[in-house]
């Protein structure tokens, strides 16, 4: 009984990957280490680098480890590269996942964790966002996912198979424990960038928009600590295996805080004044994205533990600080 990660070697990947593994599973990450890491990958889990998208090698993972589950997370994330290079993100996002859900069904797995996002649901006009609400995303990234959810779905119904798909929110943070946290080498994130500008990987950050329509002028977003998302998706695989139904969830608190409200966060718990300066908006950046977030502590019994700005903020930092002198270039 094992466990196939795909993109283990990265952020969220990584800690799910730990999460299964202290829950005492037995783990494989497969993962092309295109923007992971092979020393991101947590000890105690078996690796293979290779494509998600890659038919026969999946078959056969699946059949040399035993795997019964599967947690997809390998993909590309980067919304605005996602517009330069929309047919990369179908191809990583889409086309892999279809090769990998038809390896999963050839195989006879039945269960099937998917990594999604709140992306799928665009510009929602009202907040907190529920998962009935249309999907009308705005990206290709958000079209890419929404793509492969639909496949999901269909295939459920053709075939042996269940499926989750969790639509993240804002993660953020690190394993607690310094385990892992994010290395991307293109970060984007507010708090990895906010985290770089306190540590001195960066010189600067700034904010992009002040003019939005929310109490401070800067944008909303829910904020989600890396280690409650990853002991979701261990939930959400003991749901499935206890006979629950194919369904999505939104991953998020359900409440949210503004980009100044984080910045000042990072600025008081690292107590580094950085310089902030102000840029223009950044297109497709909706003012406010809070999860309605009770599907899925009903539907999984989950139970966040970190709900707590400065505690995603002080991993992250510590995280930050424990990466100076690895090999992970900042873009
Ligand atoms: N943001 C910012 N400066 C940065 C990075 C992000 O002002 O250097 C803002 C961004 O415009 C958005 C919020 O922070 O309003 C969250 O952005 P992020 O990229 O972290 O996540 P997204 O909500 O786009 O998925």
């Amino acid at each position: 009984m094992t466990v196939l990660v795909t993109g283990g070697a990265g952020y969220i990947g990584s800690h799910a990957a730990l999460a299964l593994l202290d829950g005492g599973r037995n783990v494989v990450v497969l993962d092309n280490l295109s923007q992971g890491h092979r020393w991101a990958v947590p000890a105690g889990a078996a690796f293979v680098e290779g494509d998600c998208g890659d038919y026969d090698l999946v078959r056969r993972v699946i059949a040399e480890h035993e795997v019964t589950a599967i947690m997809h997370f390998a993909g590309s994330i980067i919304v605005p590269d996602s517009v330069i290079y929309p047919l990369e993100y179908y191809y990583n996002n889409t086309v892999n996942s279809r090769a990998l859900a038809q390896a999963a069904v050839d195989s006879g797995i039945r269960h099937f964790i998917f990594s999604s996002t709140a992306g799928v649901y665009g510009e929602p006009e009202t907040t907190p966002i529920l998962e009935d609400f249309a999907l009308k995303p705005i990206s290709p990234y958000g079209t890419s996912k929404m793509m492969t959810e639909k496949m999901l779905a269909d295939a459920a119904i053709a075939h042996d198979l269940r499926y989750v798909a969790l639509r993240y929110f804002n993660v953020a943070g690190a394993d607690p424990a310094g385990r892992s946290g994010q290395t991307s080498r293109k970060a984007t994130h507010l708090i990895k960038i906010a985290s770089q500008a306190a540590t001195g990987v960066r010189p600067k950050m700034a904010i992009y928009g002040e003019d939005y329509e929310t109490p401070d002028g800067t944008c909303i977003r829910d904020y989600i600590h890396v280690t409650d998302l990853a002991n979701a998706h261990v939930l959400a695989l003991e749901y499935l295996e206890k006979g629950g139904e194919s369904d999505v969830m939104n991953c998020g608190y359900g409440r949210g805080f503004s980009v100044r409200e984080v910045i000042d966060a990072v600025k008081q718990v690292s107590g580094v004044d950085f310089t902030v300066d102000l840029a223009e908006r950044r297109a497709g950046d909706p003012a406010a994205l809070i999860a309605g977030a009770d599907r899925i502590r009903q539907k999984l019994g989950w139970k966040p533990v970190h709900d707590d700005l400065t505690a995603i903020v002080r991993h992250a930092l510590d995280w930050e600080e424990s990466l100076k002198g690895r090999e992970v270039s900042a873009a």
